[in-house]
């Protein structure tokens, strides 16, 4: 077996966290039950946040980053892992508590792992990833409301990111009619051809606005936040309701219970981190059921390890398109 490997490892440089390409051996890797050899990881925005240092997110240090992977168990110390399952893991810490994806070979808690689904290459399943399984979540919190049965148009914010473009493929694989918001507007024709029906521009609702408003949207999914969120929710018909999983305009929600209180609107939080393995297991079917692998590729474009700083600047920026994946094996 390979006897040292390479992994994007973040430590202490004078106070702040710093990212950098390092040499690991097996011996390096925490002592949990089940090594797997990882062939493919995802770029997210929290591992841009966690690569730049612009986010504290790993919280021991050092760390190896990475809150996504896909591989093949090599080795294990537990009847539920055999070496040759192909397994995923997403969030569970990773990056922040326990290492993480971005490494050749990693040693993992069994119950962080879970089985990939059939349907699903390595490198689908990162395509996925985090953003694509929250965006799953999303959809689920929205199903279990009631809400996906009802008729109107639903609003993806944050529209060309991870979890808005595998958001707007799973409601429009529903039927559904997507409006997708979105600072880019030259990606009109990639977002319909992702399934939206038409583009918003996300200035359109990131300024203060009226505690209520024109009811336009059943429901819908947000990964902005602050004023974007609020707005929505202040345009949302009666008795819908909107998934808020992210905060990639702002963390605040300067906001009002009105819709709330006056047109029975609910706000679903959702964690992808958390989450419970049902509910993983849950999302990963829905996924395998309804995403479009051929919308999967279009969106999703491949880099090595090595072009990670480059990368996290980017998403942190707000320009990255869809989902990257990583190569690691
Ligand atoms: P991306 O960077 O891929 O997408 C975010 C998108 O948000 C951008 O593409 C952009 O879309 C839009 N955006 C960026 N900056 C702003 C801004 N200042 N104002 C309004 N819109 C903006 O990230 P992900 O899709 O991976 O993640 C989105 C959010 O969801 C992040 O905040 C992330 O932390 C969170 N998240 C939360 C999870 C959870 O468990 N709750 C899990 C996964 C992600 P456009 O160019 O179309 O306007």
């Amino acid at each position: 077996m390979t006897t040292t490997f390479p992994a994007m490892v973040i430590s202490d440089e004078n106070g702040s966290h710093r990212a950098a390409l390092t040499q690991l051996s097996l011996a390096d890797l925490p002592d949990n039950d089940v090594l797997v050899e990882i062939s493919h990881s995802s770029l997210n925005y929290k591992d841009g946040l966690a690569i730049t240092g612009k986010g504290r997110i790993a919280r021991r240090l050092p760390m190896v980053a990475g809150i996504d992977l896909a591989g093949v168990v090599v080795e294990s110390r537990v009847p539920d892992w055999q070496p040759g399952d192909r397994v995923i893991a997403n969030g569970w810490g990773l990056s922040e508590t326990e290492w993480g994806g971005f490494s050749r070979f990693q040693r993992l808690k069994a119950q962080h792992l879970t089985r990939l689904p059939a349907g699903f290459s390595a490198l689908e399943a990162m395509a996925i990833g985090t953003a694509g399984y929250t965006a799953a979540l999303c959809l689920l919190a929205l199903e279990d409301h009631g809400t996906l049965s009802q008729p109107g148009e639903f609003l993806v914010t944050g529209a060309a990111g991870g979890v808005g473009t595998v958001a707007i493929s799973l409601l429009a694989a529903r039927g559904l009619s997507v409006i997708a918001s979105t600072g880019r507007t030259s990606e009109e024709t990639f977002l319909k051809s992702l399934g939206a029906s038409g583009i918003i521009d996300r200035n359109t609702l990131s300024a203060p606005g009226k505690m209520l408003q024109a009811e336009r949207w059943a429901g819908g999914v947000d990964s902005v936040g602050s004023h974007t969120l609020v707005n929505a929710l202040a345009q949302t018909v009666y008795g819908g309701a909107f998934a808020a999983c992210g905060l990639a305009g702002g963390a605040d929600l300067p906001g009002s219970v009105m819709p709330h209180i006056l047109r029975s609107v609910a706000l679903l939080g959702v964690d992808s981190v958390l989450s419970p393995q049902p509910r993983r297991n849950r999302a990963w079917a829905l996924l395998e059921r309804d995403l479009n692998r051929n919308k999967l590729i279009a969106l999703t474009t491949l880099a090595p390890m090595a072009d990670l700083p480059k990368l996290a600047e980017e998403i942190v920026a707000g320009r990255i398109r869809g989902r990257t994946v990583i190569e690691i094996g």
